[in-house]
């Protein structure tokens, strides 16, 4: 005997297989760049109408205010049980600006189908849907289903942050629907530590008087093999320097220069060791001054006391799909990293299986999208109660 009705769910998907993709292309379509409030607001009227399409009025809509940023959505519709409610957490921006879909529309080539954000995290947001709205048309049990959609996760969820950390403190659990791993879940996310440097030096002629000037480039440059130094690969901590500027040309001496730092962290004490760090750096030449930003982007998330039982639940639901369903660590955050940071239940890598995203050959396999409704749906049924 099956636990969980995920088997029946996921006949349901394949079965109307052609409205799911029919509806990842209406998400798809709809163009939601991070930074690009006034493309988010336009889009936000018509994915609610397609979620109310789908599964009818919600109990309970707020819309909350993303200042600078796009808006955050939440919509609650009302389950069977009085068990609480289940937190499903999503993103609709994406990383691709304005246009990308004129040169790139969504196209199916057999399993694969491509088009900007189709994994990161469009699917996800589809899957959802088509969960709840399969436990609802088979009769199955189901808890309350929170859906929160949030539209600056990609630049760092400064808008974002605080509701979905509201809201999941009142869920039982939060599901998380970016990309699987392959069909499994992922448990363990880095955090990320943004870090800017800018020296200033003396601008001098590089002929005339060069012993005047100080020069910023050179400073720099020799920072910045003290910030690659924190390093530290056996503790899961890396650093990039992904980006160097500087100076005005060649016979100048530079009067500024800047990189941009990019420092992921797996153990929470290794983000105070690396900021404090970094706050330490000092100019080796007095006549320059060094500035550093430091924007703790998210903590690290690492398996707690509630994530053996969340990967239980799926692993159930998995068995009655007959599949095996695994657990992994992820070098890049999200929004989950946040709730886990809090010591919340959640449970991240929900969404659709694929490849490449933030890339070009950004993909989701279709064979895998009756299976991840599944897994969502066996494991909300779980929490019925
Ligand atoms: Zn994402």
């Amino acid at each position: 005997m099956p636990t969980t009705h995920a088997a029946a769910v996921r006949n349901l998907v394949a079965a109307r297989l052609d409205d799911v993709l029919a509806d990842l292309d209406l998400l798809v379509s709809l163009e939601t760049p991070s930074q690009r409030r006034d493309l988010l607001r336009a889009a936000l009227p018509q994915i609610e109408a397609y979620l109310v399409g789908r599964l009818g009025e919600p109990a309970r809509r707020v819309q909350h205010d993303g200042g600078e940023f796009g808006d955050v959505l939440d919509l609650t519709w009302t389950g069977s049980g009085a068990a609480g409610e289940v937190l499903s957490l999503a993103h609709y921006d994406t990383v691709w600006p304005e246009g990308t879909l004129a040169g790139w529309p969504l196209r199916r080539d057999g399993d694969v189908l491509t088009g900007p954000g189709v994994l990161d995290m469009k699917l996800g947001i589809v899957q959802t849907v088509w969960a709840l709205l399969a436990l609802l048309e088979l009769g199955v049990p189901h808890p309350d289903l929170r859906l929160m959609l949030t539209a600056d996760e990609e630049i760092g969820s400064r808008a974002g942050r605080p509701h979905l950390e509201a809201a999941a403190r009142e869920a039982l659990v939060t599901l998380v629907t970016e990309p699987s791993a392959d069909g499994a879940v992922k448990t363990r996310r880095k955090g990320m530590v943004f870090a800017d440097l800018v020296v200033n030096g003396v601008e001098a002629h590089a002929g005339l008087d060069p012993d005047t000037g100080a020069s910023a480039v050179y400073e720099l440059a020799t920072l910045v093999p003290e910030v690659v130094a924190l390093a530290e690969s056996g503790r899961g901590t890396t650093v990039n320097v992904g980006t160097f500027t500087g100076g005005t040309g060649r016979n100048v001496v530079a009067g500024h220069a800047t990189c941009a730092v990019d420092v992921r962290i797996q153990e929470p004490a290794e983000e105070d060791r690396v900021v404090a760090a970094l706050e330490a750096l000092r100019p080796h030449d007095p006549r320059c001054r060094l500035e550093v930003a430091i924007d703790r982007n998210r903590p690290p998330m690492n398996p707690g006391e509630h994530t053996a039982r969340l990967v239980g639940l799926a692993r159930v639901a998995g068995a009655d799909l007959g599949v095996e369903v695994g657990e992994v660590a992820d070098g890049g955050a999200s929004d989950a990293n946040f709730i886990a940071a809090l010591g919340l239940p959640v449970l991240d890598g929900l969404g659709g299986i694929g490849a490449g995203p933030h890339a070009r050959h950004e993909h989701v396999l279709v064979s895998g999208v009756p299976r991840q409704t599944a897994l969502l749906a066996g494991i909300i049924e779980q929490l019925a109660g």
